[in-house]
């Protein structure tokens, strides 16, 4: 039975409820009346204390995902991006991922990194290696880094994770400092993840790759991740264990689109009514051609459009998360899915365990691959093309550090305040990677830039410590923040 403050993962993720969900969403999929009653509620509102969004139930968003009627369609893309402008502004936040090792005891049938595949050579990188890649990652302008493992309790086991996030933390490089790291490694115990959480991590991001738990006992055939309740309840331990800021996120082309987007929605349900706070971030990554896989063997995949419509529907029915798309994805569909409500970007990634260190940013390394980058320039080119086209690269790693983590985030934002200290962290951190690591080219545009949008700081003490601030670092200091 369907029960949304359950600890158990079948009855929060509900079969029974997403069938029904879609069954409702479908019924209705040309029901005007309804479909414009639902994105009327979802609209950002004024109140005395803001903006506010109510934000949408998953049977809700499940029929907005399943209209067809072009019009209506349109008005949802419009009112994505206007609850987009409303929580994160014209801001993205930019990371990279850090694979750390790809020994695996899973079976991910489609992953590369699954224990029988023959084919790629494994590597886990030393604290040496561990120290190469973060100054090479700090050296493109990096300060957020996801960090990334496969599971394998004898090569990679929780002792090796923190001691890589603790060399991670240490290194101070020229001007350079990773200052948050997310960690996506595999489901754990409650007490590997109060470790994680007083090793100092950002986000716990664990994908569900696919909330139908038929298909992913078939995808995961073996290994400690075949077991769907203890992968599913992950988040629930993860809280438990003080982290208090997840990011949850399916693997799309592994089984119906319609059901994982039920399942996602009701995953952040459940966690808001359980722990006060909903995910952080949601990801939605696609299915690539990797060692060993074959991205067309899974016949579920979404094409442009779909995905596009997805991510509306996500930004409309839960207006405070964060939304992360990585470079699996090429510049034309960054470029396309950025309005509708994505908040943060990879830039420069390499998928490969020991693909910074030594390599000039044309040279890619393939043999340990994850997975086929997509979008392959470099971390410059990125943040060029960010502002060429009306955006803030942001390499701010403030709520995190000022402890504006969990639902103390989450009630700052859903008031629209968090854009008050925000856009004038995102334009010094903007201006720390022009002074240290951008070309001449990227330089003169992005200053172009923070002189127009520091206009938009309207509180005068704001405005006026912001200024000093970005002066401050044209002269050589480091690491302001509101
Ligand atoms: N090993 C950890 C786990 O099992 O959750 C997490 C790390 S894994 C490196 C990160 C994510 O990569 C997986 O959760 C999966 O969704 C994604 N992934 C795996 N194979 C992929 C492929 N062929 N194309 C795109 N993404 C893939």
């Amino acid at each position: 039975m369907y029960d949304i403050k359950s600890l158990k993962a079948e009855e929060f993720i509900n079969n029974e409820e997403i069938l029904d969900t879609l069954a409702y969403a479908e019924e209705n999929k040309h029901n005007r009346e309804l479909i414009e009653q639902i994105l009327n509620k979802a609209a950002p509102k004024k109140t005395g204390r803001g903006v506010e969004c109510a934000g949408l139930s998953h049977r809700e968003a499940s029929v907005l995902l399943a209209c067809d009627i072009p019009e209506l369609n349109e008005k949802m893309y419009s009112l994505a991006s206007e609850i987009k402008e409303a929580f994160y502004g014209n801001r993205i936040v930019m990371f990279a991922p850090l694979y750390l090792s790809n020994y695996c005891v899973n079976q991910c049938v489609y992953c590369p990194y699954h224990m029988q595949n023959k084919e790629i050579p494994r590597k886990k990188l030393t604290q040496e290696e561990v120290r190469n890649e973060v100054i090479a990652l700090q050296d493109m302008g990096h300060k957020r880094l996801a960090i990334e493992s496969g599971e394998d309790p004898v090569n990679n086991p929780i002792d090796y994770i923190l001691e890589c996030i603790n060399t991670i933390y240490s290194i101070k490089h020229k001007n350079g400092a990773i200052r948050r790291v997310n960690v996506n490694i595999a489901a754990t115990t409650v007490e590997n993840y109060r470790k994680l959480h007083d090793a100092g991590i950002g986000t716990y991001i664990l994908f569900q790759e696919t909330y139908h738990k038929e298909s992913y006992e078939k995808l995961h055939p073996a290994g400690p991740k075949h077991n769907y309740a203890y992968h599913t309840e992950a988040m629930d331990r993860a809280m438990e264990g003080g982290i208090d800021d997840v990011g949850l996120g399916v693997l799309f082309g592994l089984d119906m689109y319609k059901y994982e987007f039920a399942g996602l929605l009701m995953h952040a349900e459940h966690l808001e009514a359980v722990h006060g706070v909903g995910p952080h971030t949601i990801s939605v990554p696609r299915v690539k051609r990797a060692s060993d896989i074959d991205p067309n063997v899974f016949d579920n995949s979404i094409d442009d459009d779909i995905f596009a419509k997805i991510i509306a529907c996500i930004r409309i029915a839960v207006p405070y998360t964060g939304m992360i798309i990585s470079t699996r994805e090429n510049e034309e569909c960054r470029d396309r899915v950025l309005g509708l409500g994505i908040s943060q970007i990879s830039g420069g990634s390499r998928t490969s365990v020991g693909g910074y260190a030594g390599y000039t940013s044309e040279e890619r390394p393939h043999d340990t691959e994850q997975f086929d980058v997509s979008d392959q320039r470099s971390l410059d080119d990125v943040v060029k093309w960010l502002i060429d086209t009306g955006y803030i690269p942001s390499f701010c790693t403030a709520c995190y550090r000022e402890g504006r983590t969990g639902d103390r985030f989450m009630s700052l934002c859903k008031v629209g305040q968090i854009q008050n200290c925000c856009h004038p962290n995102a334009l010094m951190t903007l201006q720390e990677y022009l002074e240290d690591y951008a070309s001449p080219e990227t330089k003169a545009v992005g200053e172009a830039l923070i002189a127009r949008e520091i206009n938009k700081v309207t509180n005068p003490k704001v405005f006026e410590r912001a200024v000093k601030n970005l002066k401050d670092i044209k002269n050589g200091k480091r690491d302001f923040r509101f």
